[in-house]
C-alpha cells in the first residue's frame, strides 16, 4: 500500500534498495556453503582455459615410460641403471639433476654402491626426494617421513616431493616446504625453480601450464647414448614415472590425467615463470559489487535519467568485474573471484524484478488502468487511515451519452479532464475514479461543514464545456456528501440527481427510500385484493361540440400503513421490479367494466388507460389484453391505450407490432406525454397510433409564452396534417383552455374541465355532459 503513495521514480528507487539488500543477505547465506566453493572453482577452470601458456623449456623430464619400462628388466630397475643415467646426464650438460623416485629401500649392496658412487662423481649434488608415508598397522595409523638411505644422502640434497589431492584428485596446492624430524626442508619444485617459500605454506600450482609442452627424454634413450647434447645442456633435470604401469598419476583441470613428476614441473614452472598468483576474497569481491551496484543505483535516482532498470546496471557492474577479473587473468595478476558479486547481483535483478512486478500489480489494483486514476480500493483504503473523513461524491449526469460518443481512449481522456477539474474547482490533490462517470475525493475539513457553498460554485463552473478531441461536452453534476462512508455519499449523490438537486449530504434518505421499495411491493398483491388500490376518472373535453364522453383511468393506492402513494411514486417501482403487468390489467378490466356501464345508459364512453412502454414487449401482457379487447369489441364506447412517447418506442419492431396487434383488437392508441422524449411528429408518421397528448409543460405557460403557444400551433398543424387526433393535458385555466379551443386542439384535459375523480362523480359528469367554455 505505501508504494501507491510515490511516484514511479521514487518506487524504482525504494524497490531498487529494498532488493539490494535483500540481495546481499542471500549471497552472504550462500557464499560458506560448498556450492558456492565449487562454482568457483569449475569457473576458475573455465577462465584458467582462456590463459593456457607453454613451459619454459628450462626444465626437462626424463620419463620412466612404457617403452623403457619394456627395454629394461622388470621394476624396480637396479640402481645402476640410475647411476647410468645421472652420469649421461652430467656428461650431457645438465644444469641440475633431480629425482622423483623413492629411493628410501636398500636394493642390493652393489647396485646402492653404484648409484652412491655415481652422485660423489657428478660434478654437482643431485636432489633426491624425501615424502611422507602413511603407515597402517590395525587401527594405527603412524605417519613416517621416507628418506633416502643414507648413502644417497651425502653428495645429494633431500627435497620433499609430497603432494596433497584435494577430494577430487586434483593436485592444486603445493606445499614450500615441509618440516620432517624437526628439519624444515624446501620442496623439490622449490629447488627446481630456486626460489625460496616459508615451510609448510603453500602455493597453487597454475592450472593453465600445459604439461604437454615439457620436454621430454626417455630414459632407456639417455642411457643408450641417442639423446642429443641440446635437449639436455644448460637445463633442469627431473627424473620420474610416467609409464601408466606405475600409477603415479593425477587428473587435471583440462590436460588430462598427468604423470606425477609431469605435476611437479607444473609446479615448478609456476614458480619459474612467476605466475604464483594471489586470490582475493569473495567477501571483498561481494563489498565490491555492492558499492559499485549502490553507487550506481544512487547515481541514476539523482540524475534525472531514469529510464535505465536496475537490472542493465547490474548487468554493467557484473561485466566491468567479470572484464577486470579477465583481464587480471591474462596478465597473470590477482585472482578475482566472481561467484559472490555474480550471485549477488543475480539475486538483486530477480528480486528487482519480482518486486516491481508484485508493486505494478499493487499499483493496477489500486488505479482505473484506462485513465490511470486511483480507483475505489484506493480509496476505500484511504479512508481506513482516516475514518472520519468526509467523502465527497461527483457524480455526472447522462454519463452513457458520453460513453457512446467516445471511444475507450476518449472516455479515458474524458475521466481526466472531469478529475482536472474536480481538483481545480475543490483544490484536493487526489480525485478517485469510483465508475464510469462518479468521481470522489476527501472533503477539505473546511468545506466538510457547510459543503453547499463549495458544491453550488462547483456545480455552476463544472458548466464550462470539455473539449475531447473534436468533440464538446456540457456535463451537469450531482453532488454527495457524507461522513466516513463511500457508499453514502455515492448514495447522496444519486439522491441529488433523482431530485434533481445540486447535492445532498442526505446519505440515509436513500437507503430509507430502498426500504420503502421494499415495503410496497410486500403490499402490492394485497393491495389489488382488497380494493386499496382504486381507479380514479379523469374527463377529457371534446372541444368542437363541449362534449364530454372521454375520460382517463389513473390508479390511486390509499395504503392502510402508508397513506395515500401518489403512481409517480409506485409506478415506476413496479415498472422496475417487473410487477406492472397485473395492475394495468387491473386497471383494463375497470375501464372495461366501466364503459359497459355507461353504455348501458346509452353513453358512448371511451376510456384511457395508461400502459407502459416495457409492457410491449411482454407477450402474456399483450395476449391477455388481446383477449380483454376482444371480448369487448362489440358495444357503445371504447379503450385508449396512452403508451408514453420515447425514441426507442418509435424504434422498436415488438412495439409496433404489439401497438398493431392491441389496435387490431378494437382499442385506439395514444401517445403520451408528446415533447417529452425525441421522437418527432414526422417520426410519428406511418406508426400505429391515432392519438398525441401533449405533454403538460407545453400548456403550462401557454398563456404568458409566446414561444410555447408557437410550438403549440405548429403541433397541432402537423399531427392534423398526418393524421393524428391531437390531446392538451395540464389546462388549468380557462385562458389557455380559449387558446387551445381557438388553435384547433380536439380534445383537452386538466384542471380546469375536472381532476381526477372517483366513479360516481365521473358518471354524474357524462349524464350532465356540460358545454365547458362553449358559451364563452
Ligand atoms: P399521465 O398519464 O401523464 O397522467 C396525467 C397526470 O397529470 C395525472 O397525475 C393527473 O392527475 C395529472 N393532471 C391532470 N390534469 C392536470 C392539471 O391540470 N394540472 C396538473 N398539474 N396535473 C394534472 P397522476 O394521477 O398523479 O398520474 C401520474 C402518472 O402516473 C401518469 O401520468 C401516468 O404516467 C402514471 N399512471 C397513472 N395511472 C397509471 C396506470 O394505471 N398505469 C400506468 N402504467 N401508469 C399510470
Ligand atoms: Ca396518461
Ligand atoms: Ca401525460
Amino acid at each position: 500500500m505505501w508504494l501507491a503513495r510515490f511516484s514511479r521514480e521514487t518506487k524504482d528507487a525504494h524497490i531498487g534498495a529494498v532488493a539490494l539488500v535483500a540481495a546481499l543477505l542471500v549471497a552472504i547465506a550462500l557464499i560458506p556453503t560448498g556450492g558456492a566453493d565449487g562454482f568457483e572453482a569449475n569457473l576458475r577452470d573455465g577462465r584458467d582455459q582462456l590463459r593456457v601458456a607453454p613451459a619454459s623449456g628450462e626444465i626437462a623430464i626424463v620419463e620412466i615410460d612404457g617403452r623403457s619400462l619394456q627395454a629394461l628388466e622388470k621394476w624396480p630397475w637396479p640402481r645402476r641403471y640410475h647411476a647410468q643415467a645421472i652420469r649421461e646426464l652430467d656428461r650431457l650438460g645438465a644444469e641440475q639433476i633431480a629425482f622423483d623416485v623413492d629411493f628410501s629401500a636398500r636394493s642390493t649392496p652393489q647396485d646402492d654402491a653404484a648409484l652412491a658412487a655415481a652422485f660423489a662423481e657428478i660434478g654437482q649434488p643431485a636432489i633426491v626426494p624425501t615424502f611422507r608415508q602413511v603407515n597402517r598397522a590395525g587401527e594405527l595409523a603412524t605417519i613416517s617421513e621416507a628418506m633416502p638411505i643414507p648413502e644417497f644422502r651425502q653428495h645429494t640434497f633431500v627435497a620433499s616431493v609430497n603432494v596433497f589431492p584435494s577430494a577430487n584428485g586434483r593436485v592444486i596446492d603445493y606445499p614450500n616446504g615441509i618440516v620432517t624430524g624437526g628439519v624444515a626442508r624446501p620442496s623439490l619444485v622449490n629447488m627446481l625453480a630456486r626460489t625460496g617459500g616459508e615451510v609448510e605454506s603453500s602455493f597453487r600450482i597454475d592450472q593453465a601450464i600445459d604439461p604437454a609442452t615439457i620436454p621430454r627424454i626417455s630414459f632407456i634413450d639417455l642411457i643408450e647414448g641417442r639423446v642429443p647434447r641440446e635437449d639436455v645442456a644448460g637445463r633442469r633435470v627431473v627424473i620420474g614415472a610416467t609409464a601408466i604401469e606405475l600409477f603415479d598419476r593425477y587428473p587435471t583441470a583440462f590436460f588430462g590425467v598427468q604423470p606425477g613428476v609431469a605435476i611437479q614441473v607444473q609446479a615448478a614452472e609456476t614458480l619459474l615463470q612467476d605466475r604464483v598468483r594471489s586470490t582475493l576474497s569473495q567477501w571483498a569481491m561481494l563489498a565490491v559489487a555492492v558499492v559499485l551496484l549502490a553507487g550506481f543505483l544512487g547515481h541514476r535516482a539523482r540524475s534525472s535519467r531514469g529510464a535505465s532498470s536496475g537490472s542493465i546496471v547490474a548487468g554493467g557492474v557484473a561485466a566491468a568485474m567479470a572484464l577486470t577479473a579477465l583481464v587480471l587473468d591474462q596478465a597473470t595478476g590477482p585472482y578475482l573471484p566472481l561467484t559472490a558479486p555474480l550471485m549477488f547481483l543475480v539475486a538483486f535483478v530477480i528480486a528487482r524484478r519480482t518486486l516491481s512486478a508484485t508493486v505494478d500489480l499493487q499499483t493496477e489494483r489500486l488505479t482505473d488502468t484506462a485513465s490511470g486514476l486511483l480507483n475505489r480500493v484506493a480509496m476505500s483504503g484511504a479512508l481506513k487511515r482516516r475514518a472520519t473523513a468526509a467523502v465527497a461524491v461527483a457524480r455526472i449526469a447522462d454519463f452513457g451519452d458520453v460513453i457512446m460518443v467516445l471511444g475507450a481512449t476518449g472516455l479515458a481522456e474524458m475521466d481526466r479532464a472531469i478529475a482536472r477539474r474536480l481538483r481545480l474547482l475543490t483544490g484536493v490533490e487526489t480525485v478517485y475514479r469510483l465508475e464510469s462517470g462518479v468521481f470522489a475525493w476527501f472533503m477539505p475539513d473546511t468545506h466538510a461543514g457547510d459543503p453547499e457553498d463549495a458544491f453550488e460554485t462547483a456545480r455552476t463552473l463544472f458548466n464550462a464545456p470539455f473539449e475531447i478531441g473534436e468533440e464538446r461536452f456540457r456535463l451537469s453534476v450531482h453532488f454527495g456528501s457524507a461522513a466516513g462512508s463511500i457508499a453514502d455519499a455515492e448514495s447522496a449523490s444519486e439522491l441529488a440527481r433523482k431530485r434533481g438537486l445540486s447535492w445532498s449530504a442526505n446519505a440515509g434518505a436513500l437507503q430509507e427510500e430502498t426500504q420503502f421499495r421494499q415495503r410496497l411491493l410486500g403490499e402490492l398483491d394485497d393491495a389489488l385484493a382488497n380494493g386499496a388500490i382504486s381507479v380514479v376518472y379523469q374527463p377529457k373535453l371534446r372541444l368542437a361540440d363541449g362534449a364530454i364522453a372521454d375520460g382517463e383511468c389513473l390508479v390511486r393506492w390509499d395504503s392502510a400503513q402508508l397513506g395515500r402513494i401518489s403512481p409517480t411514486d409506485f409506478i415506476p417501482i413496479l415498472e422496475a421490479k417487473g410487477r406492472i403487468r397485473g395492475l394495468t390489467l387491473f386497471v383494463l378490466d375497470q375501464a372495461l367494466a366501466r364503459r359497459d356501464q355507461a353504455a348501458v345508459h346509452g353513453h358512448a364512453l371511451n376510456l384511457a388507460v395508461n400502459v407502459s412502454a416495457q409492457l410491449l414487449s411482454d407477450g402474456d401482457f399483450i395476449a391477455a389484453a388481446v383477449g380483454r379487447l376482444e371480448r369487448a369489441a362489440t358495444g357503445l364506447g371504447g379503450i385508449t391505450l396512452e403508451i408514453t412517447e420515447s425514441a426507442p418506442l418509435v424504434d422498436s419492431d415488438t412495439a409496433r407490432s404489439a401497438l398493431e396487434r392491441l389496435h387490431a383488437a378494437g382499442a385506439r392508441i395514444s401517445i403520451d406525454d408528446y415533447g417529452t422524449g425525441q421522437a418527432s411528429l414526422n417520426y410519428l408518421q406511418g406508426f400505429p397510433a391515432q392519438e398525441i397528448k401533449l405533454d403538460q409543460s407545453f400548456i403550462r405557460n401557454l398563456v404568458a409564452d409566446r414561444k410555447d403557444q408557437i410550438m403549440v400551433q405548429s403541433t397541432i398543424d402537423l399531427a392534423h396534417a398526418l393524421g393524428f387526433v391531437i390531446v392538451a393535458e395540464g389546462v388549468e385555466d380557462a385562458e389557455a383552455l380559449a387558446i387551445l379551443r381557438e388553435r384547433g386542439c380536439d380534445y383537452a384535459q386538466g384542471w380546469e374541465i375536472g381532476r381526477p375523480m372517483p366513479w360516481r362523480d365521473f358518471a354524474a359528469m357524462l349524464r350532465e355532459s356540460r358545454q365547458y367554455g362553449a358559451a364563452a
